[in-house]
């Protein structure tokens, strides 16, 4: 149902009861004063400001209240207005943008914009605790849980931790700046770790740069090159850098029936199934080692591939033996199943003839006389 739907099947009573919620809304405000504390942060006292309300008084809306619920928030409420809260601050290294895996709401919507060209760092800061409604167990009465702006900041130092170079802070990004921060050696390593990572990325991108399988090296492995570049911890730019992914691909043409295939690695004509790739399709599983189209590889390839047994020619020997007028070969596996079969074959008819033996001989015997009642 739409939103419009909706709203037109709302009766007379319900749309003046919700006008009445929303003016009751308008009128109760979400800002009013603005207290100023001094709190001790890093040792130091510093002015925060708090908000005194910011929530919507359910009560007074005529909504139902959970009074536990209520209760428990009161009380986060007047300790939080007690002690205060300090803004906090994540700041990334990393040329990616940055996002969490929280379900909580501020950090699901949170996002850490990448570093940008010729800056130290990018950042996010949190200014308000998060308040998050929770359950202990089904029976448990709803309660009111604070988040410090300092615990969402420091989840994405969590989550990025195998990168390095994401770093949680009590404070403003400016405070970065400053030659006193207590963190300088903190982040400083955690620098040095996006380094590594990003020198990572280089490598992997470079091994399938190597590999010539271009689709592979994705926009991280890209922008890490880049930041080094930037950085001055690489010297030269790889040439496959700026390759565009479309001009690395080519749609293989089934040489069979024309058809071009729907993907760069497709193994198999979708239309004649014609094998495309017998490498690849031989490495997924989609024909065995007996499969023809393996003799369309060299020697060297189906030795690599520890099949060479089972396939009887390979294209660089098909000329040759051509020329010589020579029948196509069996490949040694070919060989011993037809040993095997033939083997089998022999049982076969000396059990046959067993069989045909004895029949004879039962035919020729006179049937008994058959016993009188
Ligand atoms: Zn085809």
């Amino acid at each position: 149902m739409s939103v419009a739907t909706a709203e037109m099947a709302l009766t007379e009573d319900a749309r003046q009861e919700r006008q009445l919620i929303g003016a009751k809304a308008v009128a109760l405000g979400r800002t009013v004063s603005v207290d100023r504390v001094r709190v001790p942060v890093n040792g130091t006292i510093v002015d925060i400001e708090i908000p005194t309300v910011d929530t919507v008084d359910h009560a007074k809306l005529g909504r139902p209240v959970d009074n536990r619920y209520a209760s428990s928030k009161a009380m986060v409420m007047n300790r939080l207005k007690m002690t205060g809260w300090a803004s906090a601050t994540v700041i990334s290294c990393l040329p990616i943008p940055l996002t969490s895996d929280s379900t909580m709401e501020p950090l699901r919507k949170a996002r850490v914009p990448a570093v940008a060209d010729g800056e130290e760092y990018s950042s996010l800061t949190f200014t308000n605790p998060h308040l998050e409604h929770s359950q202990i167990g089904p029976d448990a009465p709803l309660a009111c849980y604070d988040f410090q702006p300092i615990q969402l900041a420091t989840e994405f130092q969590r989550v990025y931790a195998p990168h390095g170079g994401v770093f949680a802070f009590i404070g403003t990004p400016d405070d970065v700046k400053n030659p006193n921060w207590p963190h300088r050696a903190d982040w400083e390593a955690a620098k040095a770790k996006a380094v590594k990572w990003m020198e990572q990325m280089h490598r992997e991108a470079q091994s399938y740069a190597d590999q010539k399988v271009f689709y592979a090296i994705r926009e991280p492995h890209r922008a890490s090159v880049r930041r080094l570049h930037e950085r001055g911890h690489l010297k030269t730019m790889p040439e496959w850098l700026e390759q565009k992914n479309d001009t690395a691909t080519v749609y293989p043409v089934c040489p069979k029936c024309q058809k071009r295939a729907d993907s760069p690695h497709a193994v198999e004509c979708m239309a004649c199934h014609y094998i495309l790739d017998p490498q690849g399709a031989y490495e997924i599983q989609a024909i065995d080692e007996s499969h023809a189209a393996l003799e369309r590889l060299t020697r060297a390839t189906v030795t690599e591939m520890g099949i060479s047994a089972y396939v009887a020619e390979t294209i660089d020997e098909k000329a040759a033996r051509l020329a010589a007028g020579v029948p196509k070969p069996m490949s040694l596996s070919a060989m011993r199943l037809r040993e095997q079969m033939e083997e089998v074959n022999q049982s076969d008819r000396a059990e046959a003839a067993e069989a045909i033996a004895k029949a004879v001989a039962k035919a020729s015997t006179p049937k008994a006389p058959k016993a009188t009642q």
